[in-house]
């Protein structure tokens, strides 16, 4: 099973991308947290990574597409995979349409998250990520137990440097113009299913595993 979660920033993709790759067994693959990741390297390539993260900006198409096509010919992706946070472009649509064809595989659903601008911003500027382990909390909805330390690794919570009000107004921006009409293009092949991304994590979650089972 190749699953797609849409959304804006904030909708809860990466958390719930986690639930369901865990329970399904497939693989989840994210490009923001891969491109975290090598920004960490200080390679010139992380570097440019980096100041398109930080202004809100999209990595140019050509080179996203480039590392999911490698990344998901891995072992790991036979098994099946969930794209988070790709694609985000009509032109990173289209080029993972064309990978899969020659590969004889497809995509089985577009989850679209739905959440108000408003939601978004409030998320956002609450989420908190793990420094050393990755897992995210939110201070309002997710609160760790103790203080702004992980429940899991005890590691040190922080914002992403991309949760600031001038770059998340960017975000939103660019997922209007450039992310939402995926929706449009996922409805037309009949894949995309819209789940109310405002509902608790667990309902959420309910809902996502009801579309996934539907026969
Ligand atoms: P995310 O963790 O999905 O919110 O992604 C963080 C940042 O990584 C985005 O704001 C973009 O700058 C970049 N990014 C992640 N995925 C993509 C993509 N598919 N296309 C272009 N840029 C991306």
């Amino acid at each position: 099973m190749n699953l797609i979660i849409l959304g804006p920033p904030g909708a809860g993709k990466g958390t719930q991308a986690k639930k369901i790759a865990k329970k399904y067994n497939i693989q989840h693959v994210s490009t923001g947290d891969i491109f975290r990741e090598t920004s960490k390297s200080g390679s010139d390539l992380g570097k440019k990574l980096q100041s398109y993260m930080s202004s809100g900006a999209l990595v140019p198409d050509d080179l996203v597409v480039e590392i999911v096509k490698e990344r998901i010919v891995r072992p790991d992706c036979q098994k099946g995979f969930l794209l988070d946070g790709f694609p985000r472009t009509l032109v990173q649509a289209e080029n993972l349409d064309k990978v899969l064809l020659k590969e004889n595989r497809k995509i089985d659903k577009a989850l679209s998250l739905d959440l108000s601008e408003e939601e978004v911003v409030s998320r956002l500027s609450s989420r908190r990520v793990c420094k050393s382990c990755g897992a995210n909390y939110n201070l309002i909805t997710q609160p760790p137990k103790n203080g702004e330390i992980c429940d899991n690794c005890s590691g040190e919570l922080v914002q992403r440097a991309d949760d600031n009000p001038e770059t998340i107004k960017q975000r939103l921006k660019v997922y209007r113009d450039q992310t939402e009409p995926l929706i449009e293009y996922y409805s037309k092949t009949k894949i995309l299913v819209k789940i109310d991304g405002a509902k608790s994590i667990n309902e959420v979650f309910k809902n996502i595993c009801a579309v996934i089972e539907e026969k």
